[in-house]
């Protein structure tokens, strides 16, 4: 029989204004709530309003019951699509006043890259549990301050990478784990789109842009999961087609990572190409993903006839329910601050051995 939570607050004794009042870590469950927990998107672009808000209809843990925008033209739009009350809609300036909205329980900050790190860190110091979309940041120091801004708060911090919850790319993630093709010789992993905008953050560097945080994460997320290894060197050549647009930031990043265990890897990603999969050589085999990285559809094959093409509804709806069941449950997630941040450590190296043209050891 389902308890509710007042009746386990009233036996254990612990029904005080302050546990009800505290950030929903800190209130203590050991099983998942009845409610649905509720998000605020911040930044409505692109990704929000064609990708996660339509996937927070179907999601069955947490609905989108907030938006932070600067844009107030969007506000009615919103409001009338989505059901949003007035109480919930924020911008930039006075975005720290959802610490005191309890319809509130988690921020996804899907903002451009520059920004991941202020909007985690006051949406921590909030006390809402932070969602916050790749890359995680523009550098290592901004990655370690988010994490410790959740740590101190002790609310969870999950990153947007929806493939680690696909049943398509945890099938090459576990035969990482097994091995039944014995050891990875060599990857080679692309992603990339044809980007035909030229005044964006993408081509924007104080914004965060460039091909290697926005599409190579997806490229070096296929190396590091296939492998399930940390790189120990990366070498690295940025280049363009387009001086015109692609002055800031790399139109195209190519860069090799060496892994502890010998395996190598050969790593693509464009804004000028439309490329999408990966191959990993076993000492005993192969796999191959195309597409790797799309929202839907990822699909592959093994040297053995094994075939990978798991049916999925909705890659973010499956994110975003897993990532509210983990606090929920207050378990950890399944890619939390530590996994965006080793991403960012290589994308740091990879910048720097193509700045300096050398091989940077990791
Ligand atoms: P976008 O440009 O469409 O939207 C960005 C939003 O940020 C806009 O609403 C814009 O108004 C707002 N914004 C606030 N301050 C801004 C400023 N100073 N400059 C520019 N915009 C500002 O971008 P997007 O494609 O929605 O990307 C947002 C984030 O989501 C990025 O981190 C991106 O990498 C990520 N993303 C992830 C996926 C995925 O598959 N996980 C897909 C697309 C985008």
């Amino acid at each position: 029989m389902k308890k509710t939570r007042r009746e386990f607050l009233k036996k254990t004794g612990i029904a005080s204004s302050t546990a009800l009042l505290a950030p929903s870590i800190l209130r203590p469950f050991s099983w998942a709530q009845q409610r649905k927990l509720g998000v605020a998107l911040v930044g409505l672009g692109y990704y929000s309003t064609d990708l996660l808000a339509p996937a927070l209809q179907l999601t069955e843990n947490c609905e989108l019951r907030g938006i932070v925008t600067g844009s107030p033209q969007k506000i009615p739009i919103w409001q009338e699509k989505y059901g949003i009350k007035d109480k919930n809609v924020y911008n930039y300036t006075n975005f720290d006043k959802l610490a005191n909205n309890p319809d509130i329980d988690i921020i996804y900050v899907v903002l451009p890259p520059s920004m991941h790190a202020e909007y985690t860190i006051r949406g921590a110091n909030a006390g809402k549990h932070i969602w916050c979309e790749k890359p995680m940041a523009p550098s290592v120091a901004d990655c370690e301050a988010m994490i410790k801004a959740c740590r101190d708060n002790r609310v969870k911090l999950s990153i947007g990478y929806r493939c680690q919850h696909d049943p398509n790319i945890q099938a090459y993630m576990k035969v990482a784990k097994e091995k039944p093709f014995g050891k990875v010789k060599m990857i080679t992993s692309a992603a990339g789109y044809f980007d035909g905008r030229s005044n964006h953050w993408k081509q924007n560097k104080a914004l965060g842009g460039g091909a290697m945080g926005d599409m190579g994460v997806y490229a070096l997320q296929g190396a590091r999961l296939a492998t399930g290894e940390e790189p120990i060197s990366v070498l690295a050549q940025a280049s363009t087609t387009r001086p015109e647009i692609y002055h800031e930031v790399e139109e195209t990043m190519m860069f090799q990572l060496d892994f502890p265990s010998g395996a190598k890897a050969a790593c693509h990603t464009s804004f000028g190409i439309q490329m999408n999969y990966l191959q990993v050589n076993y000492e005993n085999g192969w796999l191959k993903m195309e597409p790797h990285s799309s929202y839907g559809g990822n699909k592959g094959s093994m040297s053995n006839g094994t075939i990978i093409n798991y049916p999925l509804r909705s890659q973010q709806a499956k994110q975003m329910d897993e990532d509210a069941l983990a606090v929920l449950n207050n378990t950890a997630p399944i890619v939390p601050g530590e996994e965006g941040l080793r991403d960012i450590r290589v994308v740091e190296a990879i910048y720097k051995s193509a700045a300096e043209n050398c091989a940077i050891k990791l």
